[in-house]
């Protein structure tokens, strides 16, 4: 754009700071148009390249004897963090949500976005939210392996002695093109030598080169099958898309496959990300009416130090992180540091003072903003209800009597008899039971069950929860497991046989017992249901563990362990009261009546351990709907509640200050749900949408998803495990109820044994994104309602006044 001199032109800066190089925007304030754009090879640091890129905008400016007024400064990429401390940007965006914001700019009704820069591919897929705008719905990264992308492209181009400039003119001479493999840069080497010797021409090796690129994006990166499931409009930007060729056979393969696909190239592909974090920033500025950005001058003065030596090491644990700290000065003296190259959170502090400090807000927010799928991680395994005792022996105790009779019949009668004691002493056992699967919802009737029989608490001992160390170190014993949860119960078995077992300093002493039980049935709050059946997996679980560690060596035998795996189901009351006595009784030692006993006390503490979460979960959702916030609930199975399975994946979302909830922790009172699921006769019966429903804990995930759609202040988070064939009915149901009522939603269907945490990252910041946009929202609404209900009461007001003055006229005079 060109200015007139004397011109005061208003407009906010959007930067991408890349890692090699960076680029800026300068957009008009009012209309949200690109004025100007700015690009800077990286010079190694971010507060370098930006004071660059910044001087470089406004000497464009001031080069039509015109001054630029910059009314905000937002960042996204690479640079961002230290950019938001350093010059107080109002905005630091992820990439993700900046290139989704830069894409609908252009094309509002955008399904896809794939960005494809120098080094790393992105693809968004976008839902329409509540507002009628669109979100980021779901997204796949490639940024480890470059095949196929920019620098690929540029590298090959290189090779043959063709400029970037004119690789497409050069491929589109090609009759015809070699086939490249996809997905890795050492095939396509591997192919690029072959070809050659074949005598393919530097024409037909780019245009092969450039068919590779629809296949790494789409069958490498994306590996999903069906592309038009996401939509039909694609918008194409990063700055590959200025390469004619890559876009043609983008073009051509995504419309091969999308009927009526509407394929849109950005009009700024390579600054799509600035763009994003200008239309951001502006958003921000013009809401709040202010910017955070202490002003282009001071920003492009800002005096800076970088130190990166055996001073900024952090000594707070034996990793030795080697840390970066940058300080900057602002011309009126403001100074700040920004530390880079930490692993954990204490590597953001500097001394052990501020790290207690650290650790003193840490604990706040956890108080303030509470994670309930900790605590019910926790909770399970504790005693937290005390049984009623057990009955003196003698004491009077309702029976029923059967009898025979002939011809099959039976006759039942209910008779008064003494109630049978052992009194046995269990001081001496100990009961080892691994802290896995369906036990994190069945753990508090057992840990009741043999409290109320006489068992010490401290002779029932857990495994830890999972860690990677154990994992490492226990999950060796090779059975062949779908998914992560099921892998892991050895690891756990291995602790309770190498560990608990053999751990003497902790006064735990040898295990009599290892009792891990096949749960073939598990409690369910939901009505009408086909069966609450756990899945397979899970409840073989008992004696495929047992295998492992009884393959080549009896493991148990050896160290006199007793393995106890016998089935147990939740729904037969009657029926786990005589399986519990069956496999107790003779190890015990106590009668059928004290095991009855404490099956009953048993019930009665899973009922609790519902009541105590519920009661947590309300007072929760109470407050988010009085205060126009969000709370996170999680849907995953109750082993997912598993701090080493979910990979603290909910405490991300609690420190950035969302409450999080279970489904156990979701009120089932039907008068309190029936107020917040309008329009349901039975807001417990889950048949209208799911009546294949014989999958315990799939419909409960599926009831959770349903409930927080009917919910404005609770988002969903859905967590599952790779491999899991379970949860993959759920998938598109829960889709499809999300999408309906345009609910926020954001799903970790892999989660393996690794932690993905980069990934994770990204996906924390892009969906927190969304969840700051519906809280926005949700007051805006409120103040609306407010509002309103002002002017009613103050034209109610006024009629009121209105007729009292006109029924005064009206009376005659006296
Ligand atoms: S940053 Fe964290 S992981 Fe790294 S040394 Fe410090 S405490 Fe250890
Ligand atoms: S439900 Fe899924 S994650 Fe759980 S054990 Fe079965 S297959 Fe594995």
């Amino acid at each position: 754009t060109k200015f007139e001199e004397g011109q005061v032109v208003r407009g906010v800066i959007g930067l991408d700071g890349g890692s090699t190089s960076s680029k800026a925007v300068l957009v008009d304030h009012e209309t949200g148009d690109v004025l100007y754009k700015a690009y800077t090879l990286s010079k190694g640091n971010p507060i370098r390249d930006t004071k660059d890129i910044l001087t470089e905008i406004k000497g464009y400016v001031e080069s039509f004897g015109a001054t630029l007024e910059c009314t905000g400064f937002g960042a996204t990429g690479y640079a961002a963090n230290v950019l938001e401390e350093s010059v107080k940007a109002d905005v630091n965006i992820v990439e993700t949500v900046a290139h989704m914001m830069s894409a609908v700019r252009y094309v509002p009704h955008a399904d896809v976005v794939c960005d494809i820069g120098g080094q790393d591919i992105k693809v968004l897929f976008l839902a329409e939210n509540k507002e009628g705008t669109r979100d980021v719905r779901d997204f796949r990264l490639s940024n480890q392996c470059s095949a196929g992308n920019g620098m690929l492209l540029q590298a090959m181009a290189d090779q043959f002695g063709v400029h970037l400039h004119d690789y497409a003119d050069t491929a589109f001479g090609a009759d015809l093109s070699p086939k490249f493999s996809y997905g890795c840069a050492v095939f396509l080497d591997a192919d690029r030598v072959n070809f050659q010797k074949e005598g393919f021409t530097a024409q037909e090796m780019l245009s092969g080169l450039a068919k590779v690129l629809p296949k790494n994006v789409w069958q490498y990166v994306v590996q999903v099958p069906r592309l038009a499931e996401f939509g039909r409009v694609f918008v194409l930007q990063g700055g590959t898309q200025r390469n004619l060729a890559a876009v043609k056979a983008q073009v051509d393969y995504i419309e091969e496959r999308v009927p009526n696909a509407e394929v849109v190239v950005h009009p700024h592909t390579g600054e799509a990300g600035a763009i994003g974090a200008a239309m951001e920033t502006r958003r921000v500025v013009r809401r709040k009416g202010s910017s955070t950005f202490i002003g282009l001058e001071q920003a492009i003065n800002l005096g800076y130090t970088t130190r990166n030596d055996e001073s900024t090491v952090c000594h707070f644990c034996p990793n030795e992180c080697s840390r970066t700290f940058i300080d900057t000065k602002t011309p009126d003296g403001r100074t700040s540091r920004y530390i880079s190259g930490f692993s954990c959170e204490k590597g953001t502090v500097e001394s052990k003072d501020a790290l207690k400090v650290l650790a003193k807000e840490r604990n706040e927010i956890r108080r303030q903003y509470p994670n309930l799928v900790d605590e019910e991680s926790r909770l399970a395994f504790k005693k937290f209800y005390e049984p009623v005792p057990l009955p003196k022996s003698g004491a009077s105790k309702k029976d029923v009597r059967v009898r025979r009779k002939m011809f099959f019949r039976v006759a039942r009668r209910m008779v008064n008899r003494g109630f049978t004691r052992s009194y046995a002493d269990l001081s001496n056992i100990k009961i080892g039971m691994p802290r896995v699967m369906n036990l994190y919802s069945c753990a508090p009737f057992f840990r009741h069950y043999f409290d109320s029989v006489g068992l010490p608490k401290e002779n029932l001992v857990w495994s830890p929860p999972t860690t990677e160390e154990m994992w490492v170190e226990g999950g060796r014993y090779g059975s062949i497991d779908p998914c992560y949860p099921s892998k892991v119960i050895q690891a756990h078995m291995h602790e309770l046989l190498f560990h608990a077992h053999t751990d003497e300093k902790r006064k735990r002493g040898p295990l009599d017992y290892i009792y891990y039980p096949c749960i073939t049935h598990i409690p369910s709050f939901l009505n009408n249901v086909m069966d609450t059946a756990a899945c397979p997996i899970v409840a073989g679980s008992p004696l495929v563990t047992k295998a492992s560690f009884t393959k080549e060596v009896n493991f148990f035998e050896r160290e006199g362990i007793d393995y106890v795996d016998d089935a147990v189901s939740f729904t037969e009351p009657n029926l786990l009261k005589k399986r519990m006595f069956a496999t107790w009784g003779a190890r015990l030692g106590i009668t059928e009546d004290e095991s009855d006993w404490a099956v009953e006390q048993g019930f009665v503490a899973l009922r609790r351990f519902d009541e105590i979460q519920e009661e947590r979960g309300k007072a929760i959702i109470e407050q988010m709907e009085r205060e126009d916030r969000v709370a996170i609930l999680v849907i995953g199975r109750p082993y997912h509640n598993d701090p080493g399975l979910n990979h603290g994946i909910p405490d991300e979302f609690q420190v950035l200050g969302y409450p999080v909830l279970s489904i156990r922790s979701i009120p089932k009172d039907p008068v309190w749900l029936k107020r917040r699921m309008r329009g349901l006769a039975d807001p417990l019966d889950l048949n209208d949408v799911w009546p294949e429903n014989f999958s315990a804990n799939s419909v409960q995930k599926v009831w959770a998803a349903r409930f927080a759609a009917f919910h404005p202040n609770i988002a969903v988070l859905d967590l599952s495990s790779f491999k899991c064939g379970h949860d993959a009915p759920t998938y598109g149901l829960i889709d499809r109820i999300v999408k309906t009522a345009k609910a926020p939603y954001s799903a970790l269907h892999d989660l393996d044994a690794n932690k993905p945490g980069g990934s994770i990252q990204i996906r924390v910041k892009t969906y927190s994104y969304k969840l700051k946009m519906v809280e926005e929202q949700l007051k805006d609404e409120s103040h609306l309602r407010t509002e309103l209900a002002r002017r009613v009461a103050e034209k109610r007001l006024e009629l009121l006044r209105r007729m009292e003055h006109q029924s005064a006229q009206a009376m005659p005079a006296r």
